[in-house]
């Protein structure tokens, strides 16, 4: 393909997009697919001799779409929202066409100074304490990873660290695996999965917070554990903060706060995947953690101060200039339509609340906070979970399930840029048909 044939299909491409978007409700949300449907429509094996253009297009609509779940779909409310906007795929394109690997500021420095920028832009949209800014100086400052799952990861590796160093300061003696053993990290016992999966990668051991009727640690219960910890020889060294009771900061945070503080704008903000922004007060820290310097990395400003080298603050060297998204979707929202896009959200799972609480038959089973109703019929944990498994084989609309303190609950959470009120009803009317008919096949 040379530059014409691009310019020619990259506007079809364009075409393609937007009608696929302009017509997503149409189409299936969940697809009908069974386990290893593509493998047969498909060679076992890459072509000897190129093919055209026209030969690949024509296989998305037999080979992908027929097996695509349509996230974007204005009838899909499972997971959580993952983001998506129209300035944010343009800018995907760009960072595509730019290609470079930001591991360090001479990599590309547009790619690094942008990132830095962009992360105090959000860092001050969301007021973060001043020291997690970088500023033109700053000690902390905020990096794009890939996920929250590695920027979990990166702060408990950064902490397990600085906490071996700090007592070896003291106690020389001591070797790094016998500290590391007496590590205990804590998180809440509705932390996401990825906080657990972090201490089992990490090596260290976690303890899961039990939680109280709203699903928040009790400061005193956690106090208690730490002191029994203490006494009996381990040493408590990172506190994670995860999900249900901040869901009043911001949906999808998780917080390491004194020291760190990480979200998703890929869930909520209008980015597409994958940007998880992650600050730190100080920088040292997560720099000084993992540090390598082989000569073919080095660069002549690296020692000047202001320079940021990202590679040492994540675990791939690697790195796209994803920070773009966020340059282009900040800057043609504005805080304004952020907020608006974030409030209506927030009104439409309001609005799918009120409806529930309507319905004697049915019960919400958490507050409703941000963009996500936690709902059941009243009864039995199989009587939701048959009722969920309608709602899914229908194939109208699509959820997922999530357990409260031992109950199968189903989760409304609020996704699609383009979910409007009517998509709302709909679903609602939806289930509450399909509970109508489960509900008269009992035995009375
Ligand atoms: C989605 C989510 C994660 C995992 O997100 P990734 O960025 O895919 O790793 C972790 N924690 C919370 C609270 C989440 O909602």
């Amino acid at each position: 393909m040379d530059a014409a044939e691009f310019r020619r299909r990259g506007k079809e491409m364009v075409d393609y997009v937007a009608d696929y978007l302009e017509n997503i409700e149409k189409r299936q949300v969940y697809p009908d697919v069974e386990p290893g449907y593509l493998r047969s429509l498909i060679p076992e094996e890459a072509p000897e001799e190129a093919e055209s253009y026209e030969d690949v297009v024509k296989d998305i609509e037999r080979v992908i779409m027929p097996g695509v779940t349509h996230w974007h779909s204005p009838y899909f409310y499972a997971y959580f929202p993952t983001a998506h906007s129209f300035p944010a795929m343009l800018a995907d394109m760009l960072c595509g066409a730019i290609g470079c690997i930001g591991f360090s500021w001479a990599a590309s420095p547009a790619c690094t100074e942008l990132e830095t920028v962009m992360l105090d832009w959000l860092g001050k949209m969301l007021k973060l304490p001043e020291d997690f800014l970088a500023g033109t100086e700053g000690r902390g400052g905020g990096v794009i990873q890939g996920t929250a799952s590695e920027a979990t990861l990166m702060a408990l590796l950064a902490a397990r660290s600085k906490i071996v160093k700090l007592i070896q300061a003291d106690h020389p003696e001591r070797s790094e695996t016998d500290i590391i053993s007496k590590l205990v990290a804590y998180s809440s016992d509705q932390a996401h999965s990825s906080v657990e999966r972090a201490g089992l990668i990490g090596g260290v051991r976690m303890k899961k917070m039990p939680t109280d009727s709203k699903f928040s640690v009790r400061g005193a219960a956690l106090q208690k554990v730490l002191e029994e910890d203490r006494a009996a020889g381990l040493i408590p060294f990172f506190p994670i903060h995860s999900s249900n009771q901040l869901q009043i900061f911001f949906f999808i945070c998780k917080i390491f706060w004194k020291y760190s503080f990480n979200f998703n704008p890929h869930k909520w903000l209008l980015v597409n995947f994958d940007c998880s922004a992650m600050w730190v007060k100080k920088r040292s820290d997560i720099i000084g953690a993992f540090k390598m310097e082989p000569l073919y990395l080095k660069h002549d400003h690296q020692e000047s101060g202001i320079v940021t080298d990202y590679r040492h603050w994540q675990i791939p060297l690697g790195r796209r200039f994803r920070s773009l998204k966020m340059w282009f979707v900040f800057r043609m929202y504005g805080l304004k339509g952020l907020q608006a896009y974030i409030r209506k959200h927030v009104g439409l799972a309001k609005e799918f609340e009120s409806l529930v609480r309507a319905d004697q038959r049915f019960e919400i089973s958490a507050d409703v906070v941000l963009g996500l109703v936690c709902f059941r019929l009243k009864g039995s944990n199989e009587l939701n979970e048959t009722l969920l498994k309608r709602i899914n084989r229908a194939r109208k609309i699509h959820l997922v399930p999530c357990q409260l303190a031992g109950k199968f609950v189903l989760r409304f959470a609020m996704c699609a840029r383009t979910t409007e009120s009517r998509h709302v009803q709909e679903a609602w009317s939806h289930i509450s048909h399909l509970a109508s008919e489960l509900l008269q096949e009992l035995p009375h």
